[in-house]
Order: C-alpha cells, then sequence, then structure tokens
C-alpha cells in the first residue's frame, strides 16, 4: 500500500476546548496516536501528518489558503500515493471544488475530511472519518480527483455541499452519485469518468472584489443590485435565483442593470437557490430575458463550486468569450 500524506488545515476535527468555545490546536499527530495506535494496524496505509501554518476555523479561509495548500500538495507529490486534506466543516466543500479546478487531471486522489465532534470527545466521529479517508486515499478504486468523504459516503469535492449542521451525516451531492459507499465494505457503484493526469500547481491571483453572489428574495433593494452590478471591480457576479432560475423583473430594470455589466465584460452566472436540481433558464418569461442579458445558466452546478470556479478562473486571469465557455460546461464534473 502506498503512503498517505495527511495534511492539517484545522477545524473541529483538531479543535479543544477553550472558555470562547472550540479553537483549532496543534499537535494532531500526537493525539491522533495517543486515539489508536493506527500506524500499526496493516490494514491501513503508512501515513505521515502534516500541520499547516497557521492553522484556522475554517470560517476563517479565504482563497490564499488555496494556494498555500497547492504548494504543500505541489512539493509532496512524487513522494505520495494519495493526499487527505483534514479541514473545517464550514468551508470544506468550497476549497474542494477549488482545489478540483486548480489541479485540473489528477493521478493521485486527494481527499477532504473533517469531523462534527472533535477528535477525542465522546462519539466524534473524527477518527471514523480520519480512518476511512486513509483507507479511501490508498485504495486502488478511489478515483483520482479531488473527492470529500465524510460519515459514510465519498463525494464529488466539486458536487459536495454541507447539508446537516448537527448530524453526522454533514455532507451530501445532491446533484450527483456518491463516488463511494462505506458500509461493511466500501463499494463504488461506478468508475469516475474524469480523465487522469498530472495536475496544475500553478498559484491563483487574489482579488477580493472580483467575485459576488447577488441573492434574490422578495423586498430585496433593487438600488443595492444595481450599486453591486456598476461596481468596476465586479468580474464576476453569481444571480443566486429562484427556482428554474427565475429573478424578479422590476419592471426590467433589474436586466438592463444585468445587460450592462455583462457588456462590461462581467460574467453573470445564474446558480438556483434550491438545494436540488437545475436552471433551466427560459422555462418562465421571466428566466429567458436572463437569455438576452448575457447571463449564462449554471446548469445543476452548487453556490460553493460556483463560487470557487469563478474565483479560481478569474485569479487564472480569464476572462471574455474563454471565460464564458468555460463557465457554460463542466471543467472537472461540476455540473451535468
Ligand atoms: N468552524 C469549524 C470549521 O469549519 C466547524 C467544523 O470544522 O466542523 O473549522
Amino acid at each position: 500500500m502506498s503512503r498517505v500524506l495527511m495534511l492539517y488545515t484545522g477545524g473541529t476535527i483538531g479543535m479543544q476546548p477553550s472558555p470562547h468555545g472550540y479553537v483549532p490546536c496543534a499537535g494532531l499527530a500526537e493525539r491522533l496516536s495517543a486515539c489508536m495506535a493506527l500506524a500499526a494496524d496493516d490494514r491501513l496505509p503508512a501515513f505521515d501528518v502534516l500541520e499547516m501554518q497557521p492553522l484556522i476555523d475554517s470560517a476563517e479561509l479565504m482563497p490564499d489558503a488555496w494556494n498555500r495548500l497547492v504548494a504543500v500538495l505541489a512539493s509532496h507529490w512524487q513522494t505520495y500515493g494519495g493526499f487527505v486534506v483534514l479541514h473545517g466543516t464550514d468551508t470544506m466543500a468550497y476549497s474542494a471544488a477549488a482545489l478540483s479546478f486548480m489541479l485540473g487531471a489528477l493521478d493521485k486522489p486527494v481527499i477532504f475530511t473533517g469531523a462534527q465532534i472533535p477528535l477525542g470527545e465522546p462519539r466524534s466521529d473524527a477518527l471514523n472519518n480520519l480512518v476511512s479517508a486513509l483507507q479511501l486515499a490508498a485504495h486502488p478504486a478511489t478515483p483520482c480527483e479531488v473527492s470529500l468523504a465524510f460519515h459514510d459516503r465519498l463525494l464529488r469535492g466539486n458536487r459536495a455541499r454541507k447539508v446537516r449542521t448537527q448530524g453526522l451525516d454533514a455532507f451530501d451531492s445532491p446533484n450527483f452519485p456518491w463516488l463511494a459507499e462505506l458500509g461493511i465494505a466500501i463499494s463504488y457503484p461506478q468508475p469516475s469518468a474524469l480523465l487522469s493526469g498530472r495536475p496544475d500547481f500553478a498559484p491563483i491571483e487574489m482579488d477580493d472584489d472580483a467575485v459576488a453572489i447577488l441573492p434574490l428574495y422578495p423586498g430585496m433593494s433593487l438600488r443595492r443590485a444595481k450599486e453591486l452590478l456598476a461596481d468596476e471591480r465586479l468580474k464576476g457576479l453569481i444571480l443566486h435565483s429562484y427556482g428554474v432560475g427565475n429573478p424578479p423583473s422590476f419592471e426590467g430594470q433589474l436586466l438592463t442593470a444585468l445587460t450592462a455589466a455583462n457588456e462590461r465584460g462581467v460574467a453573470l452566472l445564474n446558480v438556483t437557490q434550491c438545494a436540488q436540481g437545475e436552471v433551466v433558464q427560459g422555462a418562465y418569461a421571466t428566466g429567458s430575458a436572463l437569455n438576452q442579458a448575457g447571463v449564462i445558466a449554471g446548469g445543476d452546478i452548487t453556490l460553493e463550486a460556483a463560487v470557487a470556479k469563478l474565483t479560481v478562473l478569474l485569479g487564472r486571469g480569464m476572462s471574455g468569450s474563454a471565460l464564458r465557455r468555460a463557465l457554460s460546461g463542466s471543467l472537472r464534473g461540476e455540473c451535468s
């Protein structure tokens, strides 16, 4: 079995209580071996643990953390057969999606996991998730892609969402079948259709002003929406729309503002607020007007994957028709 590198970034899995609530805590490798003599079990791959600096609560995550993760993966890629990233659950789906777009085709699995209850606490799910991720990282049937292992399932990273705040089965991929199911045995329902290859370890440029989300809701302010769309620093906007991709029209004023932004070169991506299903831009008159405004239908992409995709593509300097093309279809299996 090939050796696995475990990258510990922070998150509940390695947190400890403090007077203000859980905080990230160094020394996970020692605590892990105290919990269980993992290394002695020959059904598990040998592994090393590398702690990222600084350890963070993933709610603090900014995209520069993705560059740091990719850089560490790059420098250890040849040495290990698989990689496990221990990450906080709050933004794990964003990070898994971002790495899927940054790395592109892979020839080894990169598996994110974490926990709802810290390692060492009663009923903690940490050890189970971590051991599952380790086994999966060394399993020959595990797809060479960025995925997320949690509870009893392995999910495509850019399809995963945190769907439960309390349940130990906190993640799911509502629009895509699980890559593997972990029962008594590990079963892989179907082989991964993604092409494998050597990853791209290039970093992305950070620009906090480039990407924004415009949530649609009854009572939303048209004035604020127009201000956002007119912002010169904006390069990509996610329209978080109703149902199959419908916006309110505001008597045409929202469409006018969207059209103007599109003409300035802002990429506009329509993503549904529904937990499951896809955008069908044109099913209703309110939605079909978006086609004229240059809004790209996001299909069944999740909000998390849409944010990550826009951030990575813009961070790689993509714009204009190349950006529109990349947003219109699947790059790494993120939409159907
Ligand atoms: N706030 C924590 C984090 O995302 C939650 C968790 O890990 O479950 O880092």
